[in-house]
Formats: C-alpha cells, sequence, structure tokens
C-alpha cells in the first residue's frame, strides 16, 4: 500500500443475516488523514459495516480493504494498526489510568509513550487514580487513551460522546482535533450530527443499508438543500422565504421585526435525507 492509497476501500459491500440484507451493496473510500463520519438511524446497517471493517463480522459479498489489507484476513500486525473505541468497554477498572496504559501499550509493537498518552486525553492530573473513581467524560478519556496507544494508523470511535454534558463534549471535540492534526485517519460513528459537522470533513449517511448520500460535510444534501430561509414577522404574522441571495432580500424588505437568516445545519439536512428515503420506500 502507498501512502496515496485509501486507508479505506469499499465495494458493493453486503451483508445478510439469515435472508435479511443489514447492509445492502455500499461504496466508499476514506484517504488518510480524513475524518469520515459514518451517520444513520438506528439499525441502517452502520455497526455491520464497521465490524467488518474492523474484521470482527464476515461479509457476505464485496470488497473490503483496510490499510490495504482485507479485514477478514488481517493478522495481528494489521490489528495492532488499528485503534477502536467502542460504544462503551462497560470495564469499570479496579486499575489506576496509569496502570492500565502502561499494561496495553505492552501488547503492541509500537505504542505511544504513557505520559505523551496520557498527555494527549489530558488525563495528567488523574493519572494515578482508580479508573472507577473518574467521571464518565474522564472514563471516555481513558477509553480513547487506549483506542490510541497502540499509535493507530486509523481509529474507529463509536458514539464517542454519548451521555456527555455540553462542555464536556467540547473538550472531548479539541481531544479529537488534535488526534486529526497528528494524522489520524479516524471513522467516526455518531447520532449528534452537530458533533459529525464540527469533527469530519466527509461523511456518508446509510438508510436501509445503502449509503443515500456521501460527500464533503458542507456539501451533504446539495445546494438545494442548502438553501437559506430568510424568516421575519410582519403584522403579527411569522413569514419566509427560501432564497439564494439571503443578503439582497434582507436589504429589499428593509427593517422587519425578527428578522433573521437561517442556513439550514447538518442536522436538518440528515432529517430531511433520512425522512425522504423512509418516504420513498414506503411507497415502493
Ligand atoms: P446500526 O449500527 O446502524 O444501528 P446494525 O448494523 O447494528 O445497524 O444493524 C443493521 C440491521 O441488521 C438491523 O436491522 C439489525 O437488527 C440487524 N442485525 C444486526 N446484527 C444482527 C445479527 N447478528 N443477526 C441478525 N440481524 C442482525
Amino acid at each position: 500500500m502507498t501512502t496515496t492509497d485509501p486507508v479505506v476501500r469499499v465495494r458493493d459491500l453486503r451483508k445478510s443475516y439469515g435472508g435479511f440484507t443489514a447492509v445492502d451493496g455500499i461504496s466508499f473510500d476514506i484517504e488518510r488523514g480524513e475524518t469520515f463520519a459514518l451517520l444513520g438511524p438506528n439499525g441502517a446497517g452502520k455497526s455491520t459495516t464497521i465490524e467488518i471493517l474492523e474484521g470482527y463480522r464476515d461479509r457476505t459479498s464485496g470488497e473490503a480493504s483496510v490499510l490495504g489489507t482485507d479485514p477478514g484476513k488481517g493478522g495481528l500486525d494489521w490489528k495492532a494498526k488499528l485503534g477502536i473505541v467502542l460504544q462503551s468497554t462497560g470495564e469499570s477498572g479496579n486499575v489506576t489510568v496509569r496502570e492500565q496504559l502502561t499494561h496495553f501499550a505492552g501488547f503492541y509493537p509500537n505504542p505511544r509513550s504513557v505520559d505523551e498518552t496520557i498527555a494527549a486525553v489530558g488525563l495528567e492530573s488523574k493519572q494515578k487514580t482508580l479508573i472507577r473513581k473518574l467521571s464518565g467524560g474522564q472514563q471516555r478519556r481513558v477509553d480513547v487513551a487506549l483506542g490510541i496507544i497502540g499509535n493507530p494508523e486509523l481509529l474507529f470511535l463509536d458514539e464517542p460522546t454519548t451521555g456527555f454534558d455540553p462542555e464536556a463534549r467540547r473538550q472531548f471535540w479539541e481531544l479529537i482535533r488534535s488526534l486529526k492534526k497528528s494524522g489520524t485517519t479516524i471513522l467516526l460513528t455518531t447520532h449528534y450530527l452537530d458533533e459529525a459537522a464540527q469533527l469530519g470533513d466527509r461523511a456518508g449517511i446509510i438508510a436501509g443499508g445503502r449509503l443515500i448520500d456521501i460527500g464533503r460535510i458542507d456539501e451533504i444534501g446539495g445546494a438545494d438543500a442548502r438553501i437559506p430561509v430568510v424568516r421575519w414577522r410582519e403584522k403579527g404574522q411569522l413569514k419566509e422565504e427560501r432564497t439564494t441571495t439571503p443578503a439582497a432580500l434582507v436589504a429589499k424588505l428593509g427593517e422587519k421585526d425578527a428578522l433573521e437568516i437561517i442556513r439550514p445545519s447538518l442536522e436538518d439536512i440528515y432529517i430531511d435525507l433520512v425522512g425522504r428515503h423512509a418516504a420513498e420506500e414506503a411507497t415502493a
């Protein structure tokens, strides 16, 4: 594999459980250094796809390559290049942060230094604390530390901030940004669309086992879905108009009550895409 080859390459990937098709022919690439957000409602096929890429699940058909290797055939040296942060390890941990990281570092051929990893996740002041005595957010930082201690080329982050308060989430985003800056390729799943918008370079949206859209975060949904709405109040009534030239409309309207320009968020666009897909499936 050369440095320009995609880190993840998936072509027409399919997975059936008995007669049920959970993943129905999806294709995408993740380039080196990229953060790719895999989005979709519950049951869409995200976990199945990711578990196939992690080498935990067989595929029914299609091609998959992760760091140049078929994940169904990846050996220990390949596994050592992956970092996996599962939804919740549930490990309460009767050992300290430092002990746990030192222990796991021993499993990898080329680990990060324990000190550097503790600093990267901002747990310097807690390194001698038992993991079970940490807050939920701090335990999640330990999960991430365990995910990166092996110096992975590709990091899988599965719903990393579920249950975080807003401040903890923002701190966590800083941590992920610093990993991005250091060149780590990241496959992120999240139900928080603002998180995907903050961290992702590109996103793929899965519904019903199919990729219904893929692209740069600021291009998902297409230009049409991104047209802003100008909203104002006139004679007690709320009025709105979609326009590609909101500034011109605002200038034309002049002084109006409660005048605002609303740009659709990734969440608005996502809800619209997934809703339309569900409606099409229902009529098909
Ligand atoms: P997501 O992660 O997007 O919520 P999953 O990949 O977990 O979706 O599941 C996709 C679909 O496959 C769901 O309908 C789920 O019920 C089904 N599924 C997942 N794992 C199994 C399994 N081991 N056996 C049968 N069906 C499964």
